[in-house]
């Protein structure tokens, strides 16, 4: 029982079903580690304790009965960007410190409908805004391999509740890497679906046109058993789009059936120069062609591709996110919800000072240059011209796919770093080189665990898919799983026990 959380998804489902342990124990099991441990890590910015007991009593008694939903009873936590009906949803921030909403964005309906136990929420950048974790309102995340450095962001309390053993699985949202990234740097795999694939209803917006949310574990076939109760079509976002539903676990099985001792005979990955250029840390760059040729060995091709050069990517990304983010993030006015100033003189005073006061420095920035790239005169000569660049992004990334079924790449320039005052933030938007120009063509990709540097920290490898095709991403990073054991190290804090 000590030892339990290091347990997969699958395992915990089995488990229930055995009767080796009650959905009760196993949520207390979660609960003491979290008390004894967080203090260290700062997972966490609000407990759900006494309702994650009540709700997993309540399904120990639907299991007696015989409900026979499979995640029954399983223990989660939500990144705090999803609302959560009578629960502080923060989204990182001093604007939404008193936010208790009156609904649930749609995942989170969806994931209690599957029987999951919610055990709180999860800390993150501020409105997603960040790569490590700095910008939260709540304090810095640490990372449970090496309390020293960050967990990555913004998705850095789900990675680090993950990582530490606090949750088999949490949801986390990407709009420019925000899963995949966190997950590489806390050594766990983490996929953002199809843009369209989930809904983005109750999810707060950052950058609508790139937010999606998406699941993250310890293995791939984790992400696939959280991932399958978060897809669908929901009237309530008009971007979320009808699609054939598969059963992401159910294919893994399949593929994994199907699989001889060569299971990529016939896949070809994609790999493109310009994701191994100027910038790339040389241990994560060896540790992710070991993992290409790992590949390669169980029956894989490489094929060289080309790719839009990241360094357009990212001054497009940091264009129309901030732009996007200027717009979504206007509704915060001190008025109606959320932060207001003390004793505004008028409303002026009340919308400015509540801004200034409610939104942190890095938030500030982004709704500055996103304003100013959406003013009048400079409209054209930045968004609509970071828009049509977004286009070509597109078209390259059609063309790539008519040469390969995937597209592999590091998922970050380095492992994760220690936080230090002079990191500027050129040199953070820099680590994302990697990871939006997949939000900006809305494809789906996933991070897998491939080793880790000299220092014990995880590295991560990108896996790109053509539209609609998270079942090949999740089942070629199972297969991979199957053949290696880079998924099953534990960090210092998950090794501990309580
Ligand atoms: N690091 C990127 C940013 O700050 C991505 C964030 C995200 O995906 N939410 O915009």
């Amino acid at each position: 029982m000590s030892e339990i959380h290091l347990l997969s998804t699958e395992q915990l489902i089995t488990g229930l079903q055995d009767k080796q342990f009650s959905s009760l124990e196993l949520t207390e099991h979660y609960l003491k580690r979290i008390d004894a441990l967080d203090g260290k890590i700062n997972s966490f910015i609000t407990h759900t304790s006494e309702t994650a007991r009540a709700q997993a009593q309540a399904a120990d008694e639907m299991r007696a009965q015989g409900d026979k939903r499979r995640l029954l009873g399983i223990p989660m936590a939500h990144k705090d960007i999803f609302c959560t009906q009578g629960v502080l949803t923060t989204c990182g921030s001093k604007m939404l410190h008193n936010f208790v909403s009156p609904y649930n964005a749609t995942i989170v309906s969806n994931i209690d409908k599957a029987g999951m136990i919610s055990l709180g929420k999860l800390n993150m950048d501020e409105f997603a805004m960040g790569s490590d974790n700095s910008s939260s309102y709540y304090g810095t995340v640490q990372n449970p391999w090496n309390l020293e450095r960050v967990p990555g962001g913004s998705s850095g309390g789900s990675a680090a509740a993950v990582a530490a053993g606090f949750v088999p699985v949490a949801t986390g949202s990407d709009t420019g890497g925000s899963i995949r990234q966190p997950a590489s740097f806390c050594g766990l795999t983490g996929i953002k679906p199809t843009y369209g694939r989930v809904s983005r209803f109750g999810m707060i917006a950052y950058a609508s046109s790139l937010d999606q949310a998406g699941s993250m574990g310890k293995s791939a076939k984790d992400c696939a058993y959280l991932l399958q109760p978060m897809i669908g079509h929901d009237p309530r976002d008009a971007t979320s789009i009808k699609h054939d539903m598969p059963d992401y676990v159910q294919d893994l099985n399949d593929a994994e059936a199907a699989a001889g001792d060569k299971p990529f005979e016939g896949l070809r990955i994609g790999v493109a120069k310009e994701y191994f250029s100027e910038g790339l840390d040389s241990e994560v760059e060896q540790a992710v062609r070991a993992a290409l040729k790992q590949y390669e060995d169980l029956g894989a091709t490489i094929v060289e591709v080309n790719i839009t050069d990241p360094e357009i990517t990212l001054a497009t990304y940091y264009m129309l996110a901030p732009a996007e983010a200027s717009s979504n993030l206007s509704r915060f006015d001190g008025v109606r919800f959320g932060y207001r100033c003390e004793n505004p003189t008028d409303l002026i005073d009340l919308y400015t000072r509540s801004r200034s006061e409610g939104f942190g420095p890095e938030v500030q920035r982004r709704i500055l240059t996103g304003t100013y790239a959406l003013s009048a005169g400079y409209f054209d000569a930045y968004y609509t011209k970071a828009q049509r660049i977004r286009r070509l992004i597109v078209k390259d990334f059609d063309e790539a796919f008519a040469d390969c079924d995937v597209i592999a790449s590091p998922t970050s320039p380095t492992a994760a770093y220690k936080l230090s005052e002079d990191l500027d933030p050129a040199s953070m938007y820099l680590g994302d080189v990697y990871t939006i120009a997949v939000n900006l063509a809305g494809l789906p990709a996933l991070s897998q665990p491939v080793g880790l540097t000299s220092d014990g920290l995880p590295i991560g490898l990108q896996l790109i898919g053509q539209y609609w095709q998270e079942s090949k991403l999740l089942s070629t990073a199972h297969l991979f799983q199957q053949h290696t054991d880079h998924h099953l190290q534990h960090s210092l804090i998950a090794k501990e026990t309580v």
